[in-house]
């Protein structure tokens, strides 16, 4: 073993720093390299013909993705781990690696928004039956179980509103009738949670927001349980899945500095939120690391950390014209989607509707911000001034 290797005796952080890496392997140089290949040559047909080899053809890896893999499978405690060429891109592939036609997917009403869309358009036309349900819903899972129910897909907190959800009690109900249980856990990142520990068979990233964080790559990940590394790996193989080294060394140099951006997102965010919460014309804060959040229990059992997405309402009789003003007025948050940068952002939700299973009723203008690494006090004198201009 070289001074690098790392064992499951070391914490978060340090995996975050080693894992993955095999200087001695690339005569000595910290980070591997970054492999642009297609044909992998042989010494010999006996090799060739025999397989008797570690990498066979490009798309099958090579030792740039597997370095990312290698650290994911660690840090998240899996079995194996798998890139994809995008967040969507690995819900999709976890979703299709444990469901066949005639079976009953059940999805937290609360899932990031294109993964409905693909559970509604993809799914139906393959013989899958969707199935929402209230992310509050606990073990009360099991009343919605049937026979043919596969897999239970879950994302804590839940996208725009922020809803945390008892895991271990779904995936502990999911177990016991053999299906196989699914997290999006992009929010908290696997530095904050793992959510292998608390169930899931499937922990899925978008790699894009903090992984790579710096808004200039698209990258999902997959980390599998024992029981569900199989399927996602034959699956992967035979769809040709391949992500481009170029892609995956920024993945890989991001998740270097995981652990130090994340806990500024933190603390910036609870800076900006405890000055927001006190300002004229703010409804409800959205983000479960606060006290008064509704699921703040959960997140405290389960997550050592929070991230720096989060959202507020408006008070109740806020027009549109109003909150668009102020997304309009602030000059150091972007308007843009996507998160997870080193920028601060801002997006308008509007949450009437947006559901099915749960009633969203009230018809609130809401804000999602991402809260990036600038000064903390800029952010709020932005977000002050912008309120001022809208509110006056
Ligand atoms: C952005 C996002 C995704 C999708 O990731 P992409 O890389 O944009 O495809 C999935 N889940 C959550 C919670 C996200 O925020």
């Amino acid at each position: 073993m070289n001074n690098n290797s790392t064992d499951a005796q070391n914490k978060i952080d340090t995996v975050v720093t080693h894992a993955g890496r095999h200087p001695r392997k690339f005569h000595g140089f910290v980070n591997p390299p970054v492999v642009h290949a297609s044909t992998v040559l042989y010494p010999d047909v006996e090799t060739m013909v025999t397989g008797k080899q570690t990498y066979s053809y490009g798309r099958r890896g090579n030792p740039t993705t597997d370095s990312l893999e290698e650290a994911l499978t660690e840090m998240e405690g899996a079995a194996g781990a798998k890139l994809a060429n995008s967040g969507l891109n690995a819900i999709a592939l976890a979703i299709l690696s444990c469901v066949k036609s005639g079976d009953h997917l059940l999805i937290a009403d609360t899932a990031y928004g294109p993964t409905r869309h693909f559970a509604d358009t993809v799914l139906p036309g393959n013989g899958v039956e969707v199935e929402y349900y209230d992310p509050r819903i606990g073990d009360g899972i099991r009343s919605l179980f049937r026979p043919e129910t596969a897999a239970v897909f879950t994302e804590a907190p839940g996208s725009l509103t922020f809803e945390m959800q008892d895991v271990p009690a779904i995936a502990a109900a999911a177990h016991e009738i053999g299906a196989t249980v699914l997290m999006d856990n992009t929010w908290a990142s696997p530095l904050y949670c793992q959510p292998l520990s608390l169930g899931v068979d499937l922990s899925i990233q978008a790699g894009t927001k903090y992984i790579v964080g710096h808004s200039d790559v698209m990258l999902g990940t997959l980390a599998a349980s024992e029981r569900a590394w199989e399927k996602l790996d034959t699956l992967y193989g035979a769809m040709g899945c391949h992500v481009a080294p170029d892609d995956v060394y920024l993945g890989l140099r991001g998740l270097r500095t995981l652990s130090v951006r994340l806990e500024r997102h933190q603390r910036n965010t609870l800076a900006v939120l405890d000055w927001l919460k006190d300002q004229p014309g703010i409804g409800r804060i959205r983000y479960p690391a606060l006290e008064s959040d509704p699921g703040h229990e959960i997140w405290k059992r389960d997550f050592t950390g929070s991230s720096g997405l989060c959202a507020f309402d408006f008070q109740a009789g806020t027009a549109r014209e109003e909150a668009y003003s102020f997304l309009n007025a602030l000059a150091l948050f972007g308007l843009g989607f996507s998160w997870g940068g080193f920028e601060s952002l801002a997006i308008p939700v509007r949450l009437k509707g947006m559901r099915t299973a749960t009633l969203l009723d009230e018809d609130l203008q809401s804000v999602r911000l991402h809260i990036g690494l600038e000064d903390p006090e800029d952010l709020i004198n932005d977000l002050d001034q912008a309120l001022k201009q809208t509110f006056g």
